[in-house]
């Protein structure tokens, strides 16, 4: 983790900032995150407990400091909240994701699965692909593997049959 901090700090130099630290909290906070995706307010909740005078207003500015240098990326899934997504070292394309409309898990793919389409957008359209937000929505394996069980139980026959 402290090799990212370093890489994130000299980040935020060579566009003038420095990592103060509330935003080295703020930081350290999305990186133990790495898998979910934070609202403002569960950042900032989490970050009082490492920094207990830090404000809301403070984590506001910084995740909106850390979107404009692409450290995070800002996504909303529907439900009007703008969640902060921790962007992976290296991907020149924001990852997908798979939400589940029955528990509402949020699984994440890394693979970018969209050259073919990002090719036939340039050409057709002449347009130059820089990102994408992708999210399917669906029901993920946990919930299909739930039903599967349950079918059985009704069926009257045991789980490991
Ligand atoms: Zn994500
Ligand atoms: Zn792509
Ligand atoms: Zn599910």
């Amino acid at each position: 983790m402290e090799g990212r901090i370093d890489r994130i700090k000299k980040q935020l130099h060579a566009s003038s900032y420095k990592l103060t630290p509330q935003r080295e909290a703020t930081v350290r906070v999305l990186l133990e995150h790495e898998q979910d995706h934070l609202s403002a307010e569960d950042v900032y909740l989490l970050v009082k407990d490492k920094a207990p005078e830090i404000g809301l207003a403070t984590v506001y500015r910084t995740l909106e400091l850390l979107t404009e240098l692409k450290v995070v990326d800002k996504i909303n899934f529907g439900d009007g909240v703008s969640r902060y997504d921790l962007r992976k070292e290296g991907a020149a394309h924001f990852h997908h994701h798979l939400v589940c409309m029955e528990c509402g898990a949020v699984d994440e793919i890394q693979e970018d699965l969209l050259e073919e389409v990002e090719t036939v957008v340039e050409k057709r359209w002449n347009f130059l692909v820089k990102d994408h937000r992708l999210t399917f929505h669906g029901i993920c394996w946990r919930c299909s593997d739930n039903r599967a069980e349950e079918s059985i139980d009704h069926k009257g026959n045991s789980k490991d049959s």
